[in-house]
């Protein structure tokens, strides 16, 4: 009989209560942190600041000594919540209706961080004395933003300090309709490029005069956009590239723009890089366009945990909990699994994701529950 001593509900709500939108912690690490000293977790704070981005704060806590480390891993900053009349109630209110809990990161992540530290405490005190490795969490407040100052650091920090992690779980949320549905245990990777083609302006009655850059750039996605890159593979659908924009912002009829210029944006799965696949774009530009610029940022790359002991229990756990079988799946946006993929083994089960980043963000109380039952299986089952 589990008897929980920090019910996750009432910590949801709490996190909920930090005005944490990305990268301000608004005491929500300070909460997670004073309830896991008092339960013996060995708390560090690690504020990491770039040249050009802005300090973030993150918790690494960790209890045993032994190996193996399980670490879950998280955030609680937040998006934004948006407009504020679009909301029914504050987004920072935390409120329970008709057994829902809504409010900015109800969803992504705050209530899977409860759980998670919920499950843990639970374990801890009915297992005190044969705690069979080490639990750890990996608390970032820098995952809605740009990303660099937080879990990377952290596991730079941890790889200097000679910290292992063995196993990771992040507690996004990776289900699309149903707790229970689906695990990830990889992601595509993310590339965005952006092209700007300059051609000669001129009179369009006097193309011989001009060089129209339009021309060149249509040519130029018209073979990007319809090269097949791959056929996908077992765990992962086909890669895809999708133009986002083109713009020539030209005003007036009777001109060849002197310039124009294109973004797309590429998901793609471990059958590329982002290298292999920037040498692409830059043989191609190479071939259509004399006179460009072309510039590519990487969001990250593909990853993929091969499906083994630690997939399998969370399998197991999960259908003993609520009767079904999870899917193990690498679709969706990238996360923090990008950066731990290179220090541990990883793979992602949260709550479901139907209202994440929307106005009226809200998870199902029953839900918050049952993902804590989900957890503590997974502890104790790591452990046994
Ligand atoms: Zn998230």
């Amino acid at each position: 009989m589990i008897n929980q001593q920090i019910d996750p509900v009432k910590l949801s709500q709490s996190l909920i209560k930090c005005k944490s939108v990305t990268p301000d912690q608004a005491g929500a690490l300070d909460l997670i942190q004073e309830i896991l000293e008092k339960n013996g977790f060995h708390c560090t704070r690690l504020p990491f600041k770039g040249e050009n981005s802005s300090e973030v704060d993150n918790l690494y806590a960790t209890r045993g000594e032994k190996k193996p480390n399980l670490c879950f891993a998280g955030h609680i900053d937040v998006v934004p919540p948006g407009k504020l009349e679009k909301w029914e109630d504050d987004p920072f209110s935390g409120k329970i209706k008709d057994n829902f809990l809504y409010g900015r990161g109800a969803t992504d992540m705050k209530s899977a961080v409860a759980s998670f530290i919920s499950a843990s405490i639970e374990y801890i005190s009915n297992k005190e004395k044969n705690l069979n490795g080490t639990l750890s969490f990996l608390i970032t407040s820098d995952e809605e933003g740009p990303a660099i100052n937080g879990t990377k650091k952290v596991l730079q920090w941890l790889n200097k300090n000679n910290i292992k992690i063995d196993d990771c779980i992040i507690g996004e949320p990776t289900n699309p309709n149903k707790l229970g549905e689906m695990i990830k245990i990889g992601r595509r990777g993310s590339l965005t490029g952006n092209l700007v083609f300059f051609g000669k302006e001129g009179h369009v009655a006097y193309p011989e005069n001009a060089e129209n850059p339009i021309t060149q750039l249509i040519n130029t996605l018209k073979i990007l956009n319809e090269k097949k890159l791959d056929e996908g593979n077992r765990f992962f659908q086909p890669s895809n590239l999708e133009i986002t924009t083109i713009d020539v912002n030209n005003m007036v009829t009777n001109m060849i723009p002197e310039s124009a210029s294109a973004s797309f944006n590429i998901r793609f799965n471990d059958e590329h890089t982002s290298e292999s696949l920037i040498k692409w774009i830059k043989e191609v530009c190479n071939q259509t366009a004399k006179n460009h610029k072309l510039n590519i940022i990487v969001n990250g790359e593909s990853f993929f945990s091969k499906p083994g002991k630690l997939s399998e229990i969370m399998i197991k756990s999960i259908n003993d909990e609520l009767g079904v079988e999870p899917i193990l799946s690498t679709n969706g946006g990238t996360s923090d699994g990008r950066f731990i993929k290179d220090f541990s083994n990883v793979a992602e089960f949260g709550l479901v994701g139907k209202t994440m980043h929307k106005f009226n963000e809200n998870i199902s109380i029953d839900d918050i529950r049952s993902l804590t039952k989900i957890y503590y299986n997974i502890i104790e089952k790591y452990f046994n």
